[in-house]
């Protein structure tokens, strides 16, 4: 029997970019069926979309019994919908791709021949422009992958996708890391494993538009950095440790004045100040602190990452 390469696909409010994937990834399985006698299956996650998603994928399933779909009791996130296409493919190498075309279906043969002829467990992609982009988010990208990449020991390289072919043994890897609150960027860096890196132009979206708001992403680059990094946390800690110094020696200096000139009381504006400026600083650092209990709290209930409402399929877990 054939290889198996399992497409994953989470999606969330598709229907206008669902039916030119399909029609590009089947044009795509067809050329690789024969170049490389592969077959695939796809797993469409449906992530609580409110338009029609769900019933399009459905009917793609009633004729092609390569098509799997999972739909969720809600939306769960990006993250969640991975998770679960990892869990339910039982390909021999997996791929994650997005519904919207951004991640060229063309990719998956060279993405292919880096596995098998290269050796390599991973052929990733990577954005070379962020073209399309609004020139602020770029900005702000930027400055998050240098943050992190600093104070983190998961390598997470500036313009990669989620868009990368694996073998199953580093799909496994995947699976075993259970957390609550994903990071797949860092998590695909940390597991390890010999990873290329294979680049290309930014495309804009066949259809629909981003689910991604600044905000979300705002709140998904904190998301990675507290679970990818306890730097943080020392960092509050120095700060804790420079302001006792300073104060102690601000106090030496006051009782030396005192004693010396015998000093009226005098200077409130500049009391003022430090109180505003001292009690600033301890409240930031108790909610970094805040941060990562909030996020330990969540690890610590385990709840399920998703929760399935309907699917045709049994997946090699569930
Ligand atoms: N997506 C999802 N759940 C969400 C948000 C997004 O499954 O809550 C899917 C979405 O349908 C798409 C992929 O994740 O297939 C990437 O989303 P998008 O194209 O909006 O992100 P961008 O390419 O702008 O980073
Ligand atoms: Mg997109």
């Amino acid at each position: 029997m054939s290889n198996i390469i399992s497409i994953i696909v989470p999606c969330y409010n598709e229907e206008d970019a669902i039916p030119c994937f399909y029609d590009a990834i089947t044009d795509q399985s067809k050329n690789m069926k024969t170049k490389y006698d592969i077959d695939f299956e796809y797993i469409f996650i449906d992530d609580g979309s409110r338009d029609n998603t769900l019933n399009i994928i459905k009917s793609y399933a009633d004729h092609d019994n390569r098509v799997k779909y999972i739909s969720f009791s809600r939306n769960f996130g990006k993250e969640a919908a991975m998770y679960a296409g990892l869990e339910y493919a039982i390909g021999d190498y997996i791929a994650i791709m997005d519904a919207d075309l951004q991640d060229p279906p063309y990719m998956l043969s060279s993405m292919y021949e880096s596995i098998v002829k290269d050796g390599c467990d991973c052929a990733a992609t990577r954005r070379v422009t962020r073209k399309g982009e609004p020139p602020v988010r770029s900005f702000f990208a930027r400055c998050f992958y240098k943050l992190i990449n600093k104070i983190s020991n998961a390598d997470i390289v500036d313009g990669a996708r989620d868009y990368r072919l694996m073998t199953r043994q580093m799909v496994d890897a995947i699976i075993d890391m259970k957390e609550y609150n994903r990071f797949s960027k860092g998590i695909f860096g940390w597991v390890g494993f010999k990873t290329k890196w294979l680049e290309f132009e930014n495309t804009e979206r066949v259809a629909g538009e981003t689910k991604w708001s600044f905000r979300k992403l705002f709140l998904y680059s904190l998301d990675g950095i507290i679970a990818f990094s306890t730097m943080p946390l020392a960092i509050a800690s120095v700060i804790g440790m420079l302001f006792c110094i300073m104060a102690f020696i601000l106090i030496l200096i006051m009782i030396s004045k005192t004693l010396i000139f015998g000093d009226p009381v005098a200077g409130y504006p500049s009391l003022v100040c430090i109180i505003f400026l001292v009690s600033g600083i301890q409240t930031f650092c108790v909610g970094i602190v805040g941060q990562y209990l909030a996020k330990t709290y969540l690890e610590t209930k385990k709840r399920p990452i998703y929760i399935v409402r309907e699917s045709n399929k049994g997946g090699n877990t569930k």
